[in-house]
């Protein structure tokens, strides 16, 4: 295959095109609202990994429950747990905390290049081009999944996007299309063609403002290329033990997956009895497809100190591990019924 070169694509009048699609068809989103560094961090952290429609009204109700840099700095860890629990992958909350104490290091102001955003605690390069040029106008370019799909679309790139010579190829082609007298709204801009047009499957290609020049929009479902890694199987089952109306439960400690948060334990046959199987959960972690299976199981003797029993309405108000919370909820509806 013959490969494209992008210097033969024309992106000052892309550039036109795509600034002028975004103005007439950009969502209204709560973030768009503001200028304020910490509400667009805010969302950015919360935006990896994680869809609009979910993010708005985490975002909407943190903004309420800490509405500044310093509220977040001086928030107990965990009630900033609990402000974040359904939304997953955890390490953004704790990141996002140290990133406030760290804001708060300095006076309360982020830095304003992209050196000394990058040594801010959780901000990596995605996140430091994208707070530097909508809070702060840097000319850098963001590159996030949507914006390597229209990328390697435009281009028709074969290379796999699981390689990082990929990934350094694609940051250079984004930095040569990026607008910069007006970083943030390029940025903006091409995020968004990627989340509403340019989509995964079933793209529009048809009202997309860069298809005339656009190299793969015959096969775009073709793109981006990107090699697969099979999910690794994992079972895992945990225990339910009840005392009374209450169950057991223990904090994950420090340097575990989901340290901080509740959970139930892992079924242990030196310590427990296994009672009656309850229910099977399955979900995926990181590179793991997990089937969870739940018992109904007592201790053998006494329970150890490390966790306590907890009735259904104090798990409520804890934040526990989603697989664990969705448990946590079949018990609530069995209970009552
Ligand atoms: Fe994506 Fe189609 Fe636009 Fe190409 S023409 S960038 S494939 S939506």
């Amino acid at each position: 295959m013959v490969m494209p070169t992008p210097a033969k694509i024309l992106w000052p009048a892309l550039r036109r095109k795509l600034a002028a699609w975004y103005a007439g068809a950009k969502r209204d989103l709560p973030w768009r609202r503001t200028t304020d560094p910490y509400a667009i961090a805010l969302s950015e952290i919360m935006l990896q990994q994680t869809q609009v429609v979910t993010v708005i009204p985490y975002y909407e109700r943190w903004l309420k429950l800490f509405p500044t840099w310093s509220s977040l700095a001086e928030a107990k860890e965990h009630d900033v747990i609990k402000a974040w629990e359904g939304l997953g992958y955890y390490r953004r909350a704790r990141n996002l905390h140290a990133l406030a104490k760290a804001v708060m290091g300095r006076s309360g102001e982020m830095p304003r290049t992209e050196l000394e955003l990058l040594a801010l605690p959780g901000i990596g390069p995605y996140t430091a081009a994208a707070i530097g040029s909508i809070a702060f106008g840097l000319p850098l370019a963001v590159l996030d999944g949507n914006v390597m799909r229209v990328l390697t679309r435009l281009l028709a790139l074969p290379d796999d996007i699981a390689r990082p010579q990929t990934r350094a190829k694609l940051q250079r082609i984004a930095n040569e299309f990026l607008e910069t007298r007006d970083p943030s709204t390029h940025n903006q801009a091409i995020m968004e063609l990627g989340a509403t047009v340019c989509l995964p499957r079933k793209p529009m290609c048809l009202i997309c403002p860069l298809s005339d020049a656009c190299r793969g929009h015959d096969r775009a479902e073709e793109f981006p290329v990107k090699s697969r890694v099979a999910a690794v199987k994992r079972e895992e089952v945990v225990a339910i033990i009840a005392h009374g109306p209450s169950y057991y439960g223990e904090q994950v400690p420090e340097g575990k997956l989901w340290q901080g948060l509740w959970r139930f334990p892992d079924f242990d046959p030196s310590r427990m009895v296994t009672l009656e199987p309850l229910a099977v959960i399955r979900y995926g972690i990181t590179k793991y497809a997990v089937t969870m299976q739940a018992v109904r199981a007592r201790w053998k003797g006494r329970p150890p100190v490390s966790g306590r029993y907890l009735t259904l309405e104090q798990m409520q108000a804890l934040a526990f591990a989603a697989p664990h919370r969705k448990l946590a909820l079949l018990l609530l509806r069995r209970e009552r019924g």
